[in-house]
């Protein structure tokens, strides 16, 4: 069976870092995608584990290859989301989160019509958005001003997805998006081999019952 797309998009500081990793906690059969990006490696990230840091040029390389399934420059760097990995944890029956920013999002929407599952975190207010980018004290007061600014913009875009999830408490939301997560198994057609083999067994016994 295959798995489902997540799109998870929120502008910088939403928190929806934090979320993923409860979801991962708590969620079986679900993968996170690795990235690509040519921002600097943070204090504390590592290399293959946070993202797959790679210069500008090989980042070109890669696009011209086609092994993007989207890419973006965001807030001054590229980002891009490898098609081939994606595939082979979804068609392993993986359920695969692409963290990625609201331009990646639109173009995996439109890549993939109706087959993604796009989540949007907003975060409860403007105010919260600095306060939480701020205390994580990762960028430069520059990306810091950079990263606000771009924000207004990525908020404006949230009637593109499927969700919405308010990032007020992380418990809370974790377990929201948990629950979108786990809801869009169920779906028919998400399903339909299962279902299939199912339905069939209660055929089987149809027949035998009636001596068919
Ligand atoms: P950061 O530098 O804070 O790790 O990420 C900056 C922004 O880039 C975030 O909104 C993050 O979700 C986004 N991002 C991370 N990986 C990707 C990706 O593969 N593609 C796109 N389009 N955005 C990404």
């Amino acid at each position: 069976m295959k798995g489902n797309l997540i799109i998870i998009s929120s502008p910088s500081g939403g928190g929806k870092g934090t979320l993923i990793r409860e979801v991962l906690a708590s969620v079986p059969e679900i993968e996170y995608s690795v990235s690509y990006t040519t921002r600097e490696r943070r204090f504390g990230e590592e290399d293959g584990k946070h993202y797959n840091f790679i210069s500008v040029p090989e980042f070109r390389d890669k696009i011209d290859e086609n092994e993007f399934l989207e890419y973006a420059h965001v807030h001054g760097n590229f980002y891009g989301t490898s098609l081939i990995e994606t595939e082979r944890k979804l068609n392993d029956g993986q359920d695969v989160i692409l963290e990625i920013d609201v331009q990646g999002a639109l173009q995996v929407m439109k890549k993939v019509p109706g087959a993604a599952i796009s989540i949007f975190i907003l975060p409860p207010s403007f105010d919260v958005l600095k306060a939480r980018l701020t205390s994580r004290n990762t960028e430069s007061p520059e990306d810091l001003a950079l990263r606000l600014r771009n924000a207004s913009g990525e908020i404006e875009q949230y009637p593109k997805f499927d969700f919405v999830v308010v990032n007020d408490e992380i418990f809370s939301a974790a377990r929201k998006l948990a629950s979108i997560i786990i809801s869009e198994r169920q779906r028919e057609v998400r399903q339909i081999d299962r279902i299939k083999g199912i339905i069939g067994s209660f055929e089987q016994s149809k027949q035998m019952n009636t001596g068919e």
